[in-house]
């Protein structure tokens, strides 16, 4: 072989122009490698998601595409476990004459092969990965020294694709309809049943039991990895998405409840993180599915779609290059308390905690309401390190890459970027949780109690977090209603809410 190309587990893209192209000269390799289960501990679910998308892949790429593959199984026994050192060794074995990557989107492994490229004798070259539809540099450039405004960022984008656009204004004059997307599920409409694959994954769970590789979370009931591993599954997803989810997407978005825990979210995180789809395609098929049929799809499901993949994904990723690799050390509230065991088991008596944490140790899946409002919510209320708590999120979610983990985790739920990404952060109390779900009905706590016995521990720490943090925040416009509340509050009342908050977070273990 002449050319060593390297596709990289999240590369699964196969309309890559690389696979336009048949050669024989060229090698094609993708790695099941300890460097990546091991680099955090992952949900086993993630790992055999990983995995079998990528086995997939390679079987396509020669079987369909025609492409010559190497493919390091985890169990290869000449497999060095360390995506540098295999590289080495096929270059030498096929005395490969020039080594060719499509750029990662993390910077860790970013850094990581450009030190390799700069080490080895032949020459390389990196390719962009046609994924993403802005550049790496597009946000920091957008913004320059200016506050950083998703919003910004996101209209720029709707005119740059020509997406709900009229001319340079946004059709039917509103950009936003975040405000009509807040309602609480009732059953009011039924969910559609999901399609299920049935992806057998026996062998691949005890590659990893023989490996003694570290994971958490649940292997699938019946080995089978309910996950969608290659296109034709990600495609019927999308399907399903756009003809039964779509019509009441924005409607229920923050929407959490405990018999129906995926709501009319997507599920498409996964492929779209892997690259089976392309974020383009996915937006271009829901507003077909709007366009045919306006009045079951209206445009406020629309645009709250079209948000998160044009404006929200691409943003994050913009962030993460901007601010890398400093990002990963912000702190703003110089949190530093663990997180409490129970995240690793469910076991709280915090109803909405047990229910958000179970549904992700089960599934290695939670939408982004409990991601942010409950997990998120929960560990910034308690002052937890927010390296504990990305480690936490970077592991157990099937869809989690850091450069979008991270800005999620660290910047929207944590603030610990002191509002980058967030133009105040994302605290509830339990009244937002009763509002938005259905957790509190069975929960041992009482929600409407700030302190004494039985007190739901989000009350008391939610107001007790902003008198603890009143520097920082107290000038914030977005909490004026917060900080007018707390200089009304009776003084007595307020010793007795910090001294319950105060007793929680010693207490965060037993919660
Ligand atoms: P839907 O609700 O159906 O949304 C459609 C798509 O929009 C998603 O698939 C995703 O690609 C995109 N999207 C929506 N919100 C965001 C967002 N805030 N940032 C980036 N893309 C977004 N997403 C990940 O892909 N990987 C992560 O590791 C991850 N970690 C998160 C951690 C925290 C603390 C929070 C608050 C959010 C995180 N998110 C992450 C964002 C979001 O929660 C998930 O993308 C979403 O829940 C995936 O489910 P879905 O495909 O059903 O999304």
């Amino acid at each position: 072989f002449q050319t060593l190309r390297l596709i990289l587990g999240d590369q699964l893209n196969d309309n890559h122009s690389w696979l336009k192209e048949k050669n024989d000269k060229t090698l094609y390799v993708l790695m099941e490698i300890r460097q990546e289960t091991d680099y955090v501990v992952h949900h086993i679910q993630k790992i055999l998601a990983f995995f079998a998308a990528m086995r997939n892949f390679a079987q396509e790429l020669q079987n369909k595409g025609g492409h010559k593959v190497f493919y390091f199984t985890l169990d290869n026994p000449e497999n060095r476990q360390d995506l540098c050192k295999n590289l080495e060794l096929l270059i030498q074995k096929f005395q490969i004459q020039k080594f060719e990557y499509q750029l990662p989107d993390e910077y860790r492994l970013d850094k990581q092969l450009s030190e390799f490229c700069q080490k080895i004798s032949i020459p390389s070259q990196a390719f962009d990965t046609e994924h993403f539809l802005s550049e790496r540099n597009e946000v920091s450039k957008h913004f320059g020294t200016k506050n950083y405004l998703l919003e910004s960022f996101y209209r720029k984008m709707r005119k740059k694709y020509n997406i709900l656009m009229e001319g340079d204004k946004p059709l039917t004059g509103r950009w936003n309809y975040d405000a009509e997307n807040r309602k609480k599920y009732n059953y009011q409409v039924s969910v559609p049943n999901e399609p299920f694959f049935k992806n057998e994954v026996t062998d691949l769970i005890k590659t990893l039991q023989k490996h003694q590789i570290q994971t958490i979370g649940f292997i699938p009931p019946n080995n089978i990895l309910n996950v969608p591993i290659s296109r034709k599954q990600a495609l019927q997803l999308l399907e399903h998405f756009v003809s039964n989810l779509l019509p009441h997407f924005g409607t229920y978005e923050d929407a959490m409840h405990t018999q129906e825990p995926h709501l009319f979210h997507s599920q498409l995180s996964f492929a779209l993180n892997v690259k089976i789809l392309h974020p383009l395609e996915v937006l271009q098929k829901a507003i077909e599915a709007w366009q045919s049929n306006p009045q079951k799809v209206s445009i406020a499901q629309i645009e709250g779609f079209v948000r998160q993949i044009l404006g929200w994904r691409e943003y994050m990723r913009g962030v993460y290059w901007a601010k890398m690799p400093d990002y990963a050390k912000n702190n703003y509230f110089e949190h530093s308390a663990p997180l409490p065991s129970w995240y690793w088991t469910g076991e709280t008596r915090m109803n909405c905690a047990k229910f958000a944490i179970s549904q992700s140790l089960q599934e290695a899946f939670a939408h982004h309401i409990q991601r942010l409002m409950v997990t998120g919510n929960i560990a910034l209320l308690l002052g937890v390190s927010p390296d504990e708590v990305d480690k936490w999120y970077l592991g157990i979610y099937r869809d989690a890459i850091e450069w979008v983990e991270i800005t999620n985790t660290r910047g929207m739920s944590q603030y610990a970027d002191g509002g980058l990404v967030a133009s105040k952060p994302y605290t509830a109390s339990a009244n937002y949780m009763d509002k938005m779900s259905n957790y509190c009905e069975s929960c041992f706590y009482d929600k409407k109690k700030r302190h004494g016995k039985r007190a739901c521990p989000l009350n008391s720490l939610y107001w007790e977090f902003h008198y603890r943090h009143r520097e920082k925040l107290s000038k914030n416009q977005r909490l004026g209603m917060v900080y007018q509340t707390l200089a009304k509050m009776d003084k007595a009342e307020l010793q007795k809410i910090v001294e319950q908050a105060e007793f929680y977070r010693k207490n965060s273990e037993n919660l």
